[in-house]
């Protein structure tokens, strides 16, 4: 359901900052915007007919958000598009945050919307977004973005190192819903280890995972060695066509 930009950890520039997409038609609502994600999305040519753009941001770390600047006012000035930028209803903090954080950039309040979790219509799709706080970093809030479709959930952690929050999503884990969490293969505080998602994910269930954030190709293979489905980033036309002529 959900495609991807970029697959990797704040520095990998072979899989590039995570950061993830959904395009209907002329709808694009775009979930975090990482330092390296801006320009691979012009490489996709991402924008190609979009006249709505909605993007939800799970935190304010850089590989996700430090692209956001450059996004507004690329589709404020290119495509005279104002995107809405869903944030936590109940956090006052984090809106204002990303305002301030935006205004330093030179981006002010008329060239965006701030919208609280909404009801979007994708087309037929209803998609309605909730955030719940994660544990992640000890200076920084982290969201967890949940969203309905008619037939079913996503789940997207964008950084967390949270088992609490893994284990009620186990116990309530529908057959059409999925999970999209960043994940790592060392002791490392800030985000949840492959071993110990497997701890809490039984066998049957790991299909329904999806290991993003990566620090590398290995960390790649040994989420697909313990049974769990992985992200795989876009390609643009020009590498598709090059892979093709390549065969
Ligand atoms: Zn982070
Ligand atoms: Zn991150």
């Amino acid at each position: 359901m959900l495609k991807f930009i970029g697959i990797g950890n704040l520095a990998n520039e072979e899989l590039l900052n995570t950061s993830a997409y959904i395009k209907q038609e002329n709808k694009l609502f775009i979930i975090d915007c990482g330092v390296m994600s801006f320009k691979r999305m012009l490489e996709l040519n991402l924008f190609e007919d979009v006249d709505t753009a909605y993007i939800a941001i799970t935190h304010m770390h850089p590989d996700h958000i430090g692209g956001l600047a450059s996004l507004i006012s690329y589709l404020n000035l290119e495509k005279n598009i104002i995107p809405k930028i869903v944030v936590p209803s109940e956090d006052e903090e984090q809106k204002q945050d990303i305002i301030n954080f935006l205004f330093l950039q030179g981006v002010t309040q008329d060239i965006y919307e701030l919208v609280n979790d909404v009801d979007l219509i994708l087309n037929e799709t209803l998609l309605k977004i909730n955030f719940r706080s994660v544990k992640h970093s000890q200076n920084l809030k982290s969201y967890a973005i949940e969203m309905t479709f008619d037939n079913g959930k996503i789940y997207y952690l964008g950084d967390n190192n949270d088992e609490k929050y893994h284990k009620s999503l186990a116990k309530k884990l529908g057959v059409n819903d999925l999970i999209y969490t960043d994940c790592c293969d060392e002791i490392n505080e800030l985000h949840i280890n492959l071993e110990k998602l497997a701890e809490i994910y039984d066998e049957k269930l790991r299909k329904q995972i999806y290991c993003m954030h990566f620090n590398g190709d290995e960390t790649v293979s040994k989420a697909k060695n313990l049974g769990f489905s992985v992200a795989v980033k876009e390609q643009s036309k020009e590498e598709y066509l090059k892979r093709i002529m390549s065969h």
